[in-house]
């Protein structure tokens, strides 16, 4: 199989005239037959070209049968959740970025489905799953505080227990981590960070080998109708393309910023995927092939968040990442504000908890900025 930027580049097959950016078609319905007989496209909702070749290339990343494009990550989540029946109960490691948690403790109890957040998943066992337990929810690393589970093993544990593993691998993309290769029956992510890449548009993804679970897919882009429009799927299609250059870029960059911080006076804690214990670097080490550009500190007791804050030139102050920007924010604020204080406190988000989302400035500069605004606190 071709490598994974050479499939980013070269999985379409069905571009036309030799045209080497497949062209947009922005139809909202198609022609049908008047003698009888479907077209290949019908409506855009069901399905469009350009929307078919974003999914195809995404899935050629995933090493997916089938990978379905919404319009924003949470519709993805959504799509990915609503497979749960009334009476079906869901495992969701917790920390979650804020809108999965909104997700499971708002809509999933007006479906008459359960949901359950557990601090550690490494430590479910068998005992953890009774006859309602239908799906694992993972995300890994975890949003902020970049937890780390076991995929490998939560897939079988999930097998075996009659329940499928969807992993939100938003963070990581599958040029660092591949959950179906590992076991995980969904992957679904937020398109809008790395796949996207440069802050300007929304977008999620959900892929899967399964038909079954494919089937759920496309009928909650034809049923509930939140699919990506042609325009964004174009330009998440041209955008993917640089996707392991950026994230090399990322990546290394945030080595060098967490380098630069690590003994700051201002810097209490550093959490990176794998920081967290022993087991976790192990894990984090064996599944994926880089700890990816996000991570999260923790502001000193005693020090000024707000004249750190003040004082950051190149980091912008806002939610998101994954873009070419350098990002930070406050998750018990913003990203984490749904979260009840109780969840807050299990999850381990402190209010002076910052997630850093770094982007492909010069690293001088990225460093100059935090450690400046560091100083300042
Ligand atoms: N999953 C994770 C891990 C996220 O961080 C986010 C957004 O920040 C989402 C899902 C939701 O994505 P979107 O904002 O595109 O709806």
């Amino acid at each position: 199989m071709a490598g994974f930027t050479t499939r980013t580049i070269h999985a379409l097959e069905n571009v036309e005239q030799g045209a080497v950016t497949p062209p947009i078609y922005a139809a909202s319905t198609f022609l049908q037959p008047t003698e009888g007989g479907e077209g290949e496209y019908e409506y855009q909702r069901g399905g469009n070209p350009t929307r078919d070749n974003a999914q195809q290339t995404l899935a050629a990343l995933e090493n997916a049968t089938h990978a379905f494009l919404y319009a924003t990550g949470m519709a993805a989540t959504a799509a990915a959740l609503g497979t749960l029946r009334a009476g079906e109960s869901v495992i969701m490691s917790l920390p979650v970025y804020g809108g999965n948690y909104r997700f499971a403790t708002i809509e999933l109890p007006k479906r008459g489905v359960e949901h359950r957040f557990v601090n550690d998943p490494n430590a479910l066992t068998d005992e953890d799953f009774d006859d309602s337990v239908a799906m694992v929810f993972l995300e890994t690393p975890s949003n902020p505080t970049l937890r780390v589970a076991d995929i490998q093993r939560i897939a079988d544990l999930a097998h075996r227990n009659g329940a499928v593993l969807v992993v939100d691998n938003t963070f990581l993309t599958p040029y660092l981590q591949r959950p179906l290769d590992l076991g995980a029956d969904m992957t679904v992510q937020s398109a809008t960070k790395y796949l996207a890449g440069h802050g300007d548009l929304l977008g999620g993804v959900a892929a899967t080998n399964d038909e079954a679970l494919a089937e759920e897919l496309f009928k909650a882009q034809l049923i509930s109708g939140g699919v990506l429009s042609p325009i964004d799927s174009y330009r998440l299609l041209q955008n993917v393309k640089t996707l392991a250059l950026r994230v090399d870029r990322q990546q290394e960059n945030a080595r060098r910023v967490i380098e630069a911080i690590q003994d700051h006076p201002a810097v209490s804690r550093i959490h990176t995927p794998g920081s967290y214990s022993a087991e976790e670097t192990e894990i984090q080490i064996r599944q994926a092939d880089g700890p990816g550009a996000v991570f999260s500190m923790e502001i000193a007791d005693g020090k000024n968040i707000q004249a750190f804050l003040g004082a950051l030139k190149v980091f912008g102050f806002a939610v998101s990442l994954g873009g070419i920007e350098s990002l930070l924010c406050l998750p018990a604020s913003m990203t984490q504000g749904a979260y009840s204080e109780k969840d807050l406190v299990t999850a381990e988000i402190s209010e002076n908890l910052v997630r850093v989302a770094v982007g492909i400035e010069d690293a001088e500069d990225l460093i100059s900025d935090l450690v400046g605004a560091l100083d300042a606190a």
